[in-house]
């Protein structure tokens, strides 16, 4: 059984609204254990509505509306569903009570066109909707062969949750059986190779029939492997996933910093915890570690393992801050680096010191050709004879909204193992 969903508005296929109910509606069908193979987002024309609705109903068992049930001429779901099943719209009286009640406590008489909210294509179970006036339409059909049924929402979110959690869900329980369990997810995050790297290494995992299922996205340079597979338990579907996050770690055990929501900087965190460390960093040019660490910091713990970062404009001014004794011109002087790292462990007392240089500026990408690879060098001081001195240098390239950002986990990363391997 699988489900898809259709949202319905001129407002989400033009592009001002974003339609998050199609978001919120696959979340509730994958807790159910329904997988959803397909979002659709329709204007409001009537044919395309009702096309849409045909198609719909002759591959999938649920398919969910959403929009298009208000009481004006641009909303069109009651009457794409009456031509599309051939199903003449019938009034409700019950329905249309409601609305009227709806009116009269508000103190204002109900317009003429809210009528239309109580018609309903031969056939429906009205889904009840406490606080508004567009009820919903439950509809069975058969169409192509295909036996569907089709619940539709008003668009109005708060509406649509409320008649979901109080009427949907519990009638879609009862059309599956409580046996089939829910969709449960895991969530594998790997930093430091590119996607078909990941995949040459696990060739057989993103196969589209494997089960338990493994998705894999980027995201700034960020590797998900995102595992799915049904359950009647989580404790269940541990044990489902174990024999998959065996084979991801045996072969990608090195670049695996974490799991579901975890970034670089939260792994980061944890490892300077777990090995009782403290971090200062100084960047040159830019201040990405210093904001992702910003917006990882709020727990308490966490306070206490990043204490502090410096950004500074250039290399003049960095030169001064640290009052180098170097003369040297070079941009990515190893003794100069390392001395930046040392002076801001120093001024924050951590025991642990951070240098990066090597951002490039906005300009300083867009003039030279894509895919020109910028140099990057990072630096540690630390009271750790182990991590003490070490430096790296890294040449990278690649979209300027992305490169600066993955210099700058690099470095996070490149830290978190030293501090991974040294405890
Ligand atoms: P409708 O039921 O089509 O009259 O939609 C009522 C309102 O709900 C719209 O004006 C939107 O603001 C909102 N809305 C409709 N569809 C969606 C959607 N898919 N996601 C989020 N909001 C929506
Ligand atoms: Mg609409």
């Amino acid at each position: 059984m699988h489900a898809e969903i259709i949202a319905v508005g001129d407002e989400l296929s033009s592009g001002q609204r974003l339609d998050t109910n199609s978001q919120w509606l696959s979340q509730r069908l994958g807790d159910l254990g329904i997988l959803v193979t397909r979002h659709t987002t329709i204007g409001d024309h009537l044919d395309l509505n009702v096309s849409t609705l045909q198609e719909a109903a002759a591959r999938s068992q649920i398919v969910v509306i959403t929009g298009g049930l208000g009481p004006t001429l641009d909303d069109l779901t009651r009457e794409a569903m009456a031509q599309a099943f051939d199903r003449p719209l019938e009034l409700d009286s019950a329905s249309l009570e409601h609305i009227e009640r709806l009116f009269a406590r508000r103190g204002r008489p109900m317009p003429e066109r809210n009528k239309v909210q109580a018609l309903f294509p031969s056939g429906t179970v009205v889904i009840p909707n406490p606080h508004g006036s567009a009820p919903g339409i439950d509809l069975s059909v058969e169409y192509r062969g295909n036996a569907a049924r089709l619940f539709a929402f008003p668009g109005v979110p708060a509406e649509m949750k409320q008649m979901w959690d109080e009427s949907v869900q519990g009638r879609i329980e009862s059309m599956i059986g409580s046996s089939r369990g829910s969709l449960f997810f895991r969530s594998v995050k790997l930093f430091g190779l590119g996607e078909s790297d990941v995949e040459a290494r696990v060739p057989t995992l993103i196969a589209r029939d494997r089960y338990p299922m493994v998705g894999i996205t980027v995201s700034q340079a960020t590797i998900t492997l995102r595992i799915a597979g049904r359950a009647q338990s989580s404790k269940e579907f541990e044990k489902l996933i174990q024999p998959t996050l065996d084979e991801i770690h045996s072969n990608l055990g090195d670049i695996i910093f974490g799991y579901d929501e975890d970034e670089v900087q939260d792994a980061l965190l944890r490892g300077l915890v777990n090995s009782q460390q403290s971090l200062a960093c100084v960047e040159i040019g830019g201040n990405w570690i210093q904001s992702a660490m910003q917006e990882v910091n709020g727990a308490s713990e966490n306070s206490l393992a990043f204490l502090g970062g410096v950004f500074l404009g250039n290399h003049d001014t960095a030169r001064q801050w640290c009052a180098s004794e170097s003369t040297t011109e070079t941009r990515n002087d190893d003794d100069y680096l390392l001395k930046l790292a040392e002076q801001a462990r120093r001024q924050f007392s951590a025991s642990i010191g951070l240098a990066v240089a090597g951002y490039p500026s906005q300009s300083q990408i867009s003039s030279q050709p894509p895919g020109t690879a910028f140099q990057f060098t990072f630096a540690v001081s630390s009271v750790d004879p182990r991590l003490d001195g070490k430096l790296d240098q890294r040449s990278m390239g690649g979209h300027p909204e992305v490169l600066n950002p993955r210099a700058a986990k690099s470095a996070m990363d490149w830290l978190r193992r030293m501090l991974v391997s040294s405890s």
